[in-house]
């Protein structure tokens, strides 16, 4: 029922229970702002319920293959280790549903009315719940609807493989998987399933994995998971079909491939169908994502958008980032806006990747000459077992003002590491600050404070 002051039953209504909208809802209810927030599906959004922590904890299961191979080096013997894929799936869904409670309990500590429905928008300030019929007149209406995997592009029998949001469904583990694509979640997945025993093809379009990275992490990765897996680069699937049970991949060249599954792992887009953006005007990018300013305002002064629907850095902390700004800008009187500039951010791939700042090329376009600083190395943990692994770590500096404009890390712990090396980088540390900072012996992290 609408408050006979303002107008509006709300101050804000939330479009979507993920990373971005539920830190949003929770700092403006903390202002003091009446919030409704809606979820159709479950509270945590994508990274919660089919992203980063689900992924995070496949990502463990399968790391122990390395150190139990590491171990016997050690003087440890052990029975042929098996991997039972129910029961990591019954303990990692049982986890997820944990953090969903917390988040779900957070909000409702805040004083967040959520509502389980599809919110559609009728106007500037209505939105309208699907499965109840209910009107709700907001002052302001916050978008954080995320991004949905695509597969692309679209081949005959596409719609015999899965994407990332059902990978955690499987029921069985995959004996042979084909994972296509070349980016973070490719990448992440295809580590993963080697891992665990399945056999494991990775195919991407291009000549390397993951565009953007540092061209020698980018070739290193590669070299690695040429050795963990089938990787096949410049190559496309031309068809996918049923065969005998299983899914017979036909590709570019002709040649085919049997596999029990098909992973799509070829980017994700804006969640924007039937959302009524029409209705109030906002018209999208190239991408597919709503527009916003540095506040994170649409082109409709009360619409705002936060996280992956606007595309611009499509990361959980980054989306938490924007989900935050934005109620300290319009409910807690505290304008801020998110710095997409130096984000750190790690590839879980094993070997795992943390990155922050530029790659050599871009440094070189925007800081004129860079000096160049690498170590590589085997990691201290596999000396003994003669694992054949490989470290990479770079340093990207910028000649004229000797500053550390790009960290590049391939190897165990590197996102550990990132973030510990991202708090130097964006305080715009020198490669005198990284040099005058005592190392720490023996760690992989040293070799970032002794490059000379
Ligand atoms: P990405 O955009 O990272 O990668 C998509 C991949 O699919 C690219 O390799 C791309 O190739 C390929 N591709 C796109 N279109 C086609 C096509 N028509 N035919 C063949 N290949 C194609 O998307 P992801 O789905 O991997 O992940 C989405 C985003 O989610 C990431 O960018 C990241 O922001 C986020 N994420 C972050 C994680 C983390 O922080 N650890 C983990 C997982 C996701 P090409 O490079 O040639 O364009």
């Amino acid at each position: 029922m609408a408050d006979e002051t303002s107008g509006f039953d709300v101050d804000l209504f939330v479009i979507g229970g993920g990373s971005g909208g539920v830190r949003a809802a929770r700092i403006a209810a903390g202002y003091g702002a009446r919030v409704c927030l809606a979820e159709e599906y479950r509270v945590g959004g994508t990274c919660v319920i089919r992203g980063c922590v689900p992924k995070k904890l496949m990502v463990y299961a399968g790391r122990f293959a390395d150190e139990f191979e590491d171990a016997a080096g050690f003087g440890w013997s052990l029975e042929p280790p098996r991997f039972d894929w129910a029961t990591l799936k019954r303990n990692r869904d049982a986890e997820v549903t944990r953090l969903e409670g917390i988040y779900a309990t957070n909000l409702m500590r805040a004083g967040v009315d959520v509502v389980a429905d599809r919110a559609v928008i009728e106007d500037a300030h209505t939105v309208r719940l699907v499965r109840s019929g209910e009107r709700v007149r907001a002052r302001v209406i916050l978008i954080a609807v995320g991004a949905h995997p695509v597969k692309e592009p679209p081949i005959p029998g596409a719609e015999l493989a899965i994407t990332s949001n059902e990978v955690f469904e499987l029921e069985r583990q995959p004996e042979r998987i084909l994972v296509v694509g070349g980016g973070y979640i490719a990448v992440e997945f295809a580590g993963v399933f080697a891992a665990l025993g399945s056999r494991t093809t990775l195919l991407h379009r291009g000549d390397k994995l993951l565009r953007g990275f540092d061209d020698e992490i980018r070739v290193a990765l590669g070299e690695a998971y040429a050795k963990r897996m089938d990787l096949r680069l410049s190559s496309t699937v031309h068809r996918l079909d049923r065969r005998d049970g299983a899914i017979l991949a036909t590709l570019n060249d002709g040649s085919e491939l049997l596999v029990d599954q098909v992973l799509a792992a070829t980017g994700r887009r804006p969640n924007v169908a039937g959302l009524g953006l029409e209705r109030v005007g906002i018209a999208l990018d190239a991408a597919g994502a709503i527009p916003v300013d540095r506040f994170s305002q649409s082109a409709v002064p009360s619409i705002y958008a936060v996280g992956d629907v606007t595309n611009r850095a499509a990361l959980t902390p980054v989306a938490i980032r924007e989900g935050h700004a934005f109620a300290d800008t319009v409910f807690g009187g505290r304008p801020w806006a998110v710095d997409h500039d130096l984000i750190p951010t790690a590839v879980f791939s094993t070997p795992e990747i943390g990155v922050v700042g530029h790659n050599e090329d871009v440094a070189r376009a925007i800081h004129g000459e860079v000096d160049v600083y690498e170590a590589r190395f085997r990691p201290m943990k596999a000396t003994l077992s003669g694992r054949d692994e490989r470290v990479l770590m770079k340093l990207v500096v910028a000649r004229a003002s000797d500053k550390v404009v790009g960290v590049h890390v391939l190897g165990h712990d590197a996102g550990e590491i990132i973030q510990a090396v991202g708090i130097a980088v964006t305080m715009g540390a020198t490669k005198a600050d990284f040099d005058r900072t005592i190392a720490v012996h023996p760690t992989a992290g040293e070799e970032l404070v002794t490059m000379r």
